[in-house]
């Protein structure tokens, strides 16, 4: 399932093939949005943005809301080229002079009017998205000192998106890697300096996975691992998928545990 760096990176795609220019094909195959071209027929795609699993598309007086749950994707190829074969169902096309988006698979689709989005039961309960390149520092600290969160572990909060969006397995793994902070911890056991940490990998790490498609260890040291023959799925991070390898940090060897069916993967020298 992509995470919020995936989603910010499909976002990117679209708002590059699409921003300020006019629709001038569409088709709404999909239950929720048929017959409903004529919203978006001949009207400017304002604006491209994701908000944690969600993307939103500013177009005309309109905004095209969809949640990719599992299966979802978003697909951008130039007008002159061809679609790519696909087992996928087409829920939207969105036909441009240069480009043709389309979304496929994805069951949570609507049209919205701009004052509904931030009412959008799933947009209003999201936390601070670290996916963003607009997220402050100061939002996500807030929410780790915020009391409501704080009795509970920080492996469950993590994953919750109303604490801060953006964030799936892997990046869960990464982050408390990053911040030298056990899994199990509960957030209001954490010292100031402690909290700080956890705002700043919450970021950064984040940030680097958006930068390097997915990969959160830093480029020099995934380069000389991969040469050194590690595979891709052994290089790309510090702790998720490596159990049972060394840690690059400490040496020690890297534990695994599941939670709910999902990897959580750790070390137990560097995370206190
Ligand atoms: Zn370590």
């Amino acid at each position: 399932m992509p995470e919020g760096p995936e989603i910010h990176r499909a976002a990117n795609t679209l708002k590059r093939a699409l921003e300020g220019q006019d629709i001038v094909h569409v088709e709404c195959p999909y239950t929720t949005i048929r017959g409903q071209e004529h919203r978006f027929l001949g009207k400017e795609v304002r604006s491209v943005e994701a908000r944690s699993k969600a993307m939103l598309l500013h177009i005309g007086d309109d905004v095209l809301y969809s949640h990719n749950q599992l299966y979802g994707r978003w697909t951008v190829r130039k007008v002159a080229s061809k679609e790519r074969k696909t087992n996928r169902s087409l829920r939207i096309k969105l036909q441009t002079e240069t480009h043709v988006a389309c979304l496929w698979s994805a069951t949570d689709i609507e049209i919205l009017d701009p004052w509904e989005v931030e009412q959008h039961p799933y947009i209003a309960r999201l936390g601070p998205d670290v996916a963003s390149e607009n997220v402050a520092f100061d939002a996500v600290l807030n929410q780790i000192q915020n009391k409501k969160f704080g009795g509970r572990q920080l492996c469950h909060l993590l994953l919750d998106q109303s604490f801060l969006a953006g964030v799936g397995n892997y990046l869960r793994s990464e982050i408390l890697f990053r911040a030298g902070l056990q899994p199990t911890r509960r957030l209001k056991s954490l010292t100031d300096e402690e909290q700080t940490q956890l705002a700043e990998s919450a970021i950064s790490t984040t940030k680097r996975a958006y930068a390097l498609k997915g990969v959160t260890v830093p480029k020099d040291l995934y380069e000389l691992l991969r040469e050194q023959g590690m595979s891709r799925y052994q290089a790309r991070h510090y702790v998720f998928t490596r159990d049972g390898l060394n840690c690059h940090e400490c040496e020690g060897i890297i534990s695994h545990s599941r939670l709910s069916g999902r990897r959580l993967d750790f070390c137990k020298g560097c995370q206190r």
